[in-house]
């Protein structure tokens, strides 16, 4: 029978009195037992270094291998901790210690192994062409075909094993072995002896600037053009004045915080045409070398800060550089403007510099690091320390007792010693999945902050099999109401209609788009659990769906009032150059996206919502279906002012839902239904008259009509799932 494992976490309280001091001493054993773990590690990597172990005493995944092939050979038993030696820990205690140790030395072996794989495979892909070294310089990633041949390469682990690893896994350990190259490598002081070489008359260094100068480009009419060089000095003077323009525009607004514009605009423009005539003039006259001239100091420059730099972040700098802004100033000048030009020649320079120094002797010695790197990886990379006070209990003897029934654990650090905690679990939770027939397993202890925490594994017997089985599911019949929202995207109603006379409500849920984003529904449990997408700490962030459609949303219709707005002045202007032609397609284009990724989000709502519901349909085995038919639909306008729907789209959303859901019910054998009920909002769901509803308040005052015999007060949605189940 297949079986499904959840863990459960609780709080452990302390049945000591003074409480201060029961958790300081819990605090100390816990230190002790992190300490005596950091003292196994120590002592698995020395027994690696001289041969003690083998690579294949980690290949075991069992307690029994461990306990073999690593506690007993090492005679771990004999070994204390030298941290906390007033806390002696017990022998049966220590067995639970080599766990995280042997793992985390297994995983280390692993992840060492995998990062001398890729150094071999980079070995003979450096020798074939010059742009894998460039990229794996750069950590820029490697093309698909070599991301493939990696993955096949790294198919078996150390052990034996088969893997698949994912390509963001391979370009993490890519980017491991860059950064172990990097901070290992003596290139650094051959780039500088080649770089205090470096003639700047050389005909190398000559054609290397001539290409440089040719890499500027322009577009004209949707094509990309090579700017002459020639042509370069009047076209960065252009872009230069428009930038002065628009800084002094800046300052004006922001900095002197004038008021009227366009006044300010027009005396700028006159004084400005003055300077601009002049300067002009005197650039006019300037050599014709003056644009090369300039790139050679830019580049005498570069040379100049890389001598300075030290050799062990050359390979950094030349590598992964980084590039200024050309700043301008808010009156144009000449000196301005042999800046602004100088800074953007010079971060075309630094962009391309690593061309001149990857040539095959430089290659070659790479290759030698890179095979020095993978020979000496098992001390470069870093070992594994455990940081966390964690007990993951291995054996229960002698060392944890636990009693659910009375809701308490004991602990044993030390000889003779118990602990007693009392586990924390108000809701009952423990006794009700005991009572579904689970059977606890051994846990793991955590601190975190000040709570000491219990984290209890539960096997549970799959029940699907048997509920298909039962004759009881036969004769029932399962309905689940559902009513379609804005606030909660869905409420259900799961009632048992097996007597017609008395409907039960076995289940409701409400389904909000955090249940639906950050939580995963068990299908075995029949719970929502938090879905912990990767084990780390900041994916863990709460998704923000709502907030995300709502930006998207308005940042769509803010481009669309661009264009409105471009398209008016337009008109007026009467113009229709190609550029501005060119300008309204790249805004229409721009705003079609927008609204492009607000469907698609929406449309992966739709999709999660109609599985979800699917599931838990699934889940109580229910025959029917039914949603209100949205001819009745009594959805007003006001409900929705300010969600991230817009109105016109809640009727287009409700129905996408039913849609897909229909689909889905009838493959699954489960009949679909449209209820015709009106008035669901306002209609009591036990006595069917109307009764008064305030938000999400509900309230039915006709007592007498009611079993309870007492009035209704229920969240208006959830009666509204409710009217529709039973109509
Ligand atoms: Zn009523």
């Amino acid at each position: 029978m297949s079986q499904a494992t959840i863990t459960r976490s609780f709080s452990l309280i302390s049945r000591a009195p003074d409480k201060v001091e029961a958790r300081e001493s819990i605090n100390l054993r816990m230190q002790a037992f992190r300490s005596l773990e950091n003292t196994y590690l120590d002592v698995l990597f020395d027994a690696l270094r001289d041969s003690t172990l083998e690579l294949m005493d980690f290949a075991g995944e069992s307690k029994a291998h461990v306990k073999e092939h690593v506690y007993n050979k090492l005679e771990l038993n004999l070994i204390s901790s030298s941290y906390q030696p007033k806390i002696k820990i017990k022998e049966r205690m220590k067995r639970s210690a080599i766990q995280y140790p042997y793992f985390a030395v297994r995983s280390w072996l692993i992840q060492t192994h995998y990062l001398s794989l890729i150094i071999r495979e980079l070995i003979t892909l450096l020798s074939d062409s010059l742009t894998h070294a460039v990229r794996f310089l750069q950590g820029d990633p490697l093309s698909k075909p070599v991301m493939g041949r990696l993955s096949r390469a790294l198919r078996a682990d150390c052990f034996g094993n088969t893997n698949f690893l994912s390509h963001a896994y391979i370009s993490n350990l890519i980017g491991q072995v860059r950064n172990l190259f990097i901070s290992n490598s003596h290139l650094g002081s051959l780039l500088s002896d080649q770089i205090s070489l470096t003639e700047i008359n050389s005909t190398q260094v000559q054609e290397f600037l001539e290409k440089c100068l040719k890499s500027f480009s322009r577009k004209k009419k949707g094509k990309t053009q090579v700017i002459p060089i020639s042509e370069l000095k009047s076209y960065f003077f252009k872009l230069y004045v428009a930038r002065v323009k628009k800084q002094s525009t800046w300052n004006a607004k922001h900095v002197m915080k004038i008021k009227d514009m366009d006044a300010f605009k027009q005396s700028r423009n006159n004084f400005f045409e003055f300077l601009i005539d002049s300067l002009h003039d005197v650039l006019g006259k300037v050599p014709g070398s003056f644009t090369h001239d300039l790139a050679q100091k830019m580049f005498n420059e570069i040379l100049e800060d890389s001598g300075n730099s030290a050799p062990e972040h050359l390979i950094k700098g030349i590598f992964k550089p980084f590039t200024r802004a050309a700043r301008v100033d808010i009156i144009p000048t000449r000196n301005g403007f042999i800046q602004y030009f100088g800074q953007v020649l010079k971060n075309q320079l630094i962009l391309n510099v690593k061309e001149l120094f990857i040539t095959g002797d430089f290659i070659t010695e790479m290759n030698n690091e890179l095979d020095f790197l993978k020979e000496s990886l098992h001390n470069l990379v870093n070992r594994p320390k455990i940081r966390n006070l964690a007990l993951p209990i291995n054996q229960a003897e002698g060392i944890y007792e636990a009693d659910f029934s009375r809701l308490t654990i004991k602990l044993s650090f030390r000889s003779k010693e118990f602990i007693e905690y009392r586990v924390k679990d108000e809701k009952g939770r423990i006794n009700e999945l005991m009572e579904r027939g689970a059977t606890t397993r051994l846990p793991v202890l955590t601190i975190k902050g000040r709570k000491f925490l219990l984290h209890l594994p539960f096997e549970l017997p799959s029940n699907d099999l048997s509920k298909h089985s039962s004759p009881e599911t036969q004769t029932s019949r399962v309905v689940i109401g559902v009513d379609l929202g804005v606030k909660h995207l869905a409420v259900l109603s799961v009632m048992d209609l097996t007597d017609p006379h008395h409907p039960v409500e076995i289940a409701r849920y409400f389904i909000g788009m955090r249940t639906l984003f950050d939580k995963k529904f068990n299908s075995v449990s029949g719970r929502f659990e938090s879905k912990e997408r990767f084990n780390h700490s900041h994916s863990k962030k709460k998704s923000c769906i709502k907030r995300k459609l709502r930006n998207m949303r308005h940042e769509a219709r803010n481009i669309q009032r661009k264009v409105h707005e471009y398209e008016n002045h337009f008109s007026e202007r009467n113009t229709n150059s190609p550029a501005r032609q060119y300008k309204h397609y790249r805004l229409t284009k721009t705003v079609s996206g927008a609204w492009n990724r607000v469907k698609h989000l929406n449309e992966e709502i739709i999709h999660q919502l109609q599985h979800l519901i699917l599931q838990i349909a699934l889940y109580h085995n229910a025959s029917l279906l039914k949603f209100e038919n949205l001819k009745w639909s009594r959805h007003s306008k006001k409900k929705y002012v300010g969600s991230y729907l817009a109105f016109w789209q809640t009727h287009w959303f409700f129905s996408q839902v039913q849609e897909s859901v229909k689909l889905q019910a009838s493959l699954h054998g489960i009949t679909f239904q449209l209820v015709n009920a009106a008035y669901t909002s306002q209609t009591c769901w036990e006595c069917g008259k109307r009764g008064r509803r305030e938000g999400r308040n509900f309230t039915c005052m006709n007592h007498a009509l009611h079993a309870s015999k007492k009035p209704i007060f229920i969240h208006s949605d959830l009666n509204a799932a409710r009217v529709i189940a039973l109509a």
